[in-house]
């Protein structure tokens, strides 16, 4: 059984990128595809929001101006978005690649309106270039859109497998919440996501699943109710 009828999946570019964490690992991204086909196939409307962290962080560079350094990460996340949709694509699966800016014939310009057209003829729509403004991060775009679009729940698929009280790498004791609110999440400053989407969320009531990408059917367990992740309410 289906929990939701429209989710966005945000996929960090690093989880793309496997083992090797930087490029993109195919393995990864084939076992993603078809996961998110079944989903398809089930009727479910997914969007897909991917950071860029496999290529760029503007926030990392210490020497080139912060403007300039996002602008290579929201085009780091339209790459990773059309190679994602490629191999959506290549699995039969129908995509679209939507960018809060004019990339040429390489990307439509995102409306809703656009993203509602696509969604409706059964494509998985990318919602590439996050925000399309510097100083903000993929977190903030997959909220911004997911308010936008009226989705159920992001599914936020990560290298951890939930919401910690502590780092779980460092704390062999660390407790993983079922379910947390952001108000609590914030309050104990865990960082479900970061600051600006953690207040558009709290703001606009969108909930969340966090949740490991790597663990065998992760995504469609999330949609189906099944996930040992956590449950991050708003
Ligand atoms: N970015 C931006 N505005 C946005 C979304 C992303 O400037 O609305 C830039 C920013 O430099 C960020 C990079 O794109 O560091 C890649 O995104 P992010 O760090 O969120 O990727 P992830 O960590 O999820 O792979």
């Amino acid at each position: 059984m289906n929990r939701y009828k429209r989710v966005l999946l945000k996929l960090s570019g690093e989880a793309l990128a496997g083992d090797k964490k930087t490029g993109f690992d195919e393995a990864t991204c084939i076992r993603v595809a078809n996961q998110v086909k079944q989903l398809v196939q089930e009727g479910v409307e997914v969007g897909v929001v991917i950071g860029g962290g496999n290529f760029w962080r503007g926030r990392t560079s210490e020497t080139i101006d912060r403007t300039k350094a996002d602008q290579i990460g929201m085009l780091a996340t339209v790459m990773n978005c059309i190679y994602v949709s490629e191999i959506f694509r290549f699995v039969g699966m129908k995509t679209q690649v939507l960018t809060p800016f004019e990339c040429g014939s390489m990307t439509k310009l995102f409306s809703k309106d656009r993203a509602n057209k696509y969604f409706e003829k059964g494509m998985v729509v990318f919602l590439a270039g996050g925000t399309g403004h510097p100083y903000f991060s993929t977190d903030t775009g997959v909220v911004l859109r997911a308010v936008e679009l009226e989705a159920d729940v992001i599914l936020m698929a990560k290298a951890v497998d939930g919401v910690y009280d502590s780092d779980p790498k460092k704390n062999p004791n660390a407790k993983k919440y079922s379910e947390i609110s952001l108000k609590e999440a914030l309050d104990k400053q865990l960082a479900v996501v970061d600051l600006s989407a953690t207040v558009l969320a709290m703001e606009n009531k969108m909930p969340m699943l966090v949740f490991a990408l790597e663990k065998e059917e992760s995504i469609m367990k999330a949609v189906h109710g099944e996930s040992d992740g956590t449950i991050v309410t708003a």
